[in-house]
């Protein structure tokens, strides 16, 4: 689903990816986990082409999102090719980014409308499955503003599906949520996980990482130190420095 080799980012002289790869199989759930500042946000935000990589390759269900020539530049295609193949993605971030002048339901049908031209009739019976799906099917007349953080969260990860995405990235969907909110969340992300969407999830929630993943990687200081099956990851880490993040984190 995802294959991305050698993947290098900086900022001006700020070197924030190190030759990172990342493999994502159909239905596969990978968690990404790290302390703040390791290049999570910046290599989900590459996989998606909100970013630009500066070397290295990514191709998206077989399709060549960027490849890299000898010298190590890299190499994108038009950006019609680049849209399509990033439409089969969708993206959750930490701050919901909902539009504050929408009801819930417009939220959900405004990307289905205005980037894939389809008519309201059309898109609304999926956005109201969508949105009982997460629980919320009686508040779709609602704005952001009257809805809690995890209820916000939830309208965000409908808003995601209603693109019809092969794949989904989260970016710390639960770290701007009061710890009881966190819940209603996770668990709306596990029933994604058990109706076997393709996942992207960069988390501090060991939990969720550890029974809902189904592979782990750790990233620190813009390389990818070590990663494999979940539950070999947390029982058994190799790395002197995971072995130091996790025991800072459990
Ligand atoms: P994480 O998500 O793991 O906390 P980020 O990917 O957000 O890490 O950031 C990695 C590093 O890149 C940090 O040092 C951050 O300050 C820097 N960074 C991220 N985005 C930008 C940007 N747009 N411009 C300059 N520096 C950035
Ligand atoms: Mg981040």
């Amino acid at each position: 689903m995802i294959d991305a080799q050698h993947i290098r980012k900086s900022f001006g002289a700020l070197e924030v990816l190190k030759d990172v790869s990342l493999q994502v199989r159909p239905s596969e759930v990978v968690a990404i986990i790290g302390s703040s500042g390791s290049g999570k946000s910046t290599l989900l935000r590459c996989l998606n082409h909100l970013e630009t990589v500066n070397g290295g390759s990514i191709t998206i269900e077989g399709q060549t999102l960027v490849s890299s020539d000898d010298a190590g530049h890299a190499h994108y295609p038009s950006d019609k090719e680049v849209k399509a193949i990033c439409s089969k993605m969708g993206m959750v971030f930490q701050q919901f980014n909902l539009f504050p002048h929408m009801t819930v339901i417009q939220n959900i049908i405004e990307a289905p409308m205005t980037v894939k031209k389809m008519r309201k009739e059309q898109i609304l019976p999926l956005a109201h499955e969508l949105l009982a799906k997460v629980g919320l099917a009686e508040k779709h007349d609602f704005y952001p503003s009257q809805l809690s953080g995890g209820q916000k969260q939830r309208v965000a990860i409908a808003r995601a599906l209603a693109m019809q995405p092969d794949i989904m990235l989260f970016d710390e969907p639960t770290s701007a949520l009061d710890p009881e909110l966190t819940g209603e969340v996770l668990k709306t992300m596990q029933k994604l996980a058990e109706d076997n969407m393709t996942m992207v999830v960069v988390t501090h929630e060991m939990g969720f990482a550890r029974e809902v993943a189904d592979k782990v990687y750790f990233m620190d200081g813009g390389v990818m130190v070590e990663g494999g099956e979940a539950k070999a990851f947390f029982d058994n880490p190799q790395h002197p420095r995971t072995k130091a993040f996790l025991s800072n984190m459990l």
